[in-house]
């Protein structure tokens, strides 16, 4: 008789979203007149820039001829897309990345989640707590985090780095080494992240300790501030011990079309093995590539009036940030993020948990937003509210907080 993966087992119910989802249908059936304001989402609204869409028509034209019809992509993505994406994104920037050390993918969720397939079953990971639940959860199926405690809502061996406003969100060298560290910066939760120079010093230790950094630039697009990396591999040393994702989710809207990038240098070796060859290996035996027409959209991303289109973009969604820092602030909350994330973390007020707050806010605003304890156990006692929805709903949910 087959046996399942008991790994799968250890998973506790994710259960985040579909609270939120069940609470406030309870509450819209109770007040089928209120009109109820999202907040909580990860997901963009905007639609795809104008730019994206003719490429795309274009793309899909081609399609239908014999001549330019495209079946298969190679492996790694297509060399129009892996140039514009190294030109841009890296030599652009100073980073010594090569066009071959880029392979696109259908997204930086199942890079994230996959990537962990790389390393030996007894590796130790450290995480940013709270964090994206992606990392964790792709482990625990591995089998490689040890037992969970409701209690804690830790596993037992997985490292866990609090962030929270009293280290100001940066994460700490933590006591225990581990081999493997995940960092996502700007950050998805808190909307916080670090300078050039603590994301160099996270670089030097790794290479220090002889552990490997899995960098998740998701929210590269978002940063305003000076010395912030938009790559890390900015950072002196990073090809020799960092691995970086991106997306083009947040930055382009890809949400809906799935595209993203992993970075694998060549110089990225363990104990004389490749790593490069290792995910090149990986990817060509269990992936098929990126579709065609979504590989000429990405492309179109990285031309002078796809770039300007975008630039206004995500200048729509950090004028909501904006609108929801400064409105909350007004309103006597402490915020955080919001300034290189289209993240705003706030602390909840009057010592409410995350849960409580949740329900005081949709009940009392019929705003909704993401209980932070959702994120991990530091995040309890904070708040995630998204720039991602629309002007005119942001402004109105802000006036609906500030009246309470
Ligand atoms: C949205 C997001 C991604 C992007 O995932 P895709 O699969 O590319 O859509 C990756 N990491 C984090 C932390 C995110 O919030």
């Amino acid at each position: 008789m087959y046996q399942i993966n008991d790994n799968f087992q250890k998973l506790p119910g994710s259960y985040l979203f579909s609270t939120i989802a069940k609470k406030v249908n309870a509450y819209t059936q109770a007040h089928p007149e209120k009109k109820i304001i999202r907040l909580g989402i990860g997901d963009v609204t905007q639609p795809l820039a104008p730019a994206i869409i003719e490429t795309l028509h274009k793309a899909v034209d081609e399609m239908g001829h014999a001549e330019t019809f495209h079946g298969y992509a190679p492996d790694l993505g297509y060399d129009f897309l892996r140039s514009a994406i190294v030109k841009n994104d890296y030599q652009a920037r100073g980073c010594g990345i090569e066009a071959d050390e880029i392979f696109v993918s259908d997204g930086a969720k199942s890079d994230s989640a996959d990537i962990q397939e790389l390393f030996a079953q007894d590796v130790k990971i450290a995480v940013c707590d709270p964090v994206y639940p992606v990392y964790v959860d792709s482990n625990v199926m591995a089998g490689r985090t040890g037992t969970y405690n409701p209690d804690t809502q830790k596993w037992s061996n997985v490292i866990y780095m609090p962030c929270t406003s009293e280290n100001g969100f940066v994460p700490e060298f933590p006591q225990e080494t581990p081999d493997i560290i995940y960092l996502c910066l700007p950050n998805n939760p808190t909307g916080t992240t670090i300078t050039k120079d603590q994301l160099q010093a996270w670089v030097d230790y790794a290479n220090k300790e002889g552990a490997l950094i899995i960098y998740d630039g998701a929210y590269e697009a978002y940063i305003s501030e000076d010395n912030v990396a938009h790559s890390i591999y900015e950072c002196q040393g990073a090809q020799t011990c960092a691995i970086e994702l991106k997306s083009f989710s947040k930055n382009a809207g890809f949400t809906g079309m799935r595209l993203g990038y992993t970075v694998v240098p060549k110089d990225l070796k363990c104990g004389g093995v490749s790593l490069h060859d290792m995910w090149a290996r990986r990817h060509g035996t269990k992936f098929n590539g990126a579709p065609y027409i979504v590989q000429r959209a990405g492309e179109a991303v990285y031309s002078e009036v796809g770039k300007a289109q975008l630039k206004e973009q995500v200048a729509y969604y950090m004028k909501n940030a904006a609108a929801i820092k400064n409105g909350l602030q007004d309103a006597g909350y402490t915020v955080f993020g919001g300034v290189n994330a289209p993240y705003i973390w706030l602390k909840t007020p009057q010592n409410m948990n995350s849960w409580e707050f949740f329900d005081y806010l949709l009940e009392n605003a019929n705003v909704v937003g993401t209980p932070g304890s959702g994120f991990g156990p530091s995040g309890e006692g904070y708040f995630r509210l998204t720039a991602f929805g629309t002007y005119e709903n942001t402004v109105a949910a802000l006036e609906r907080i500030k009246s309470l």
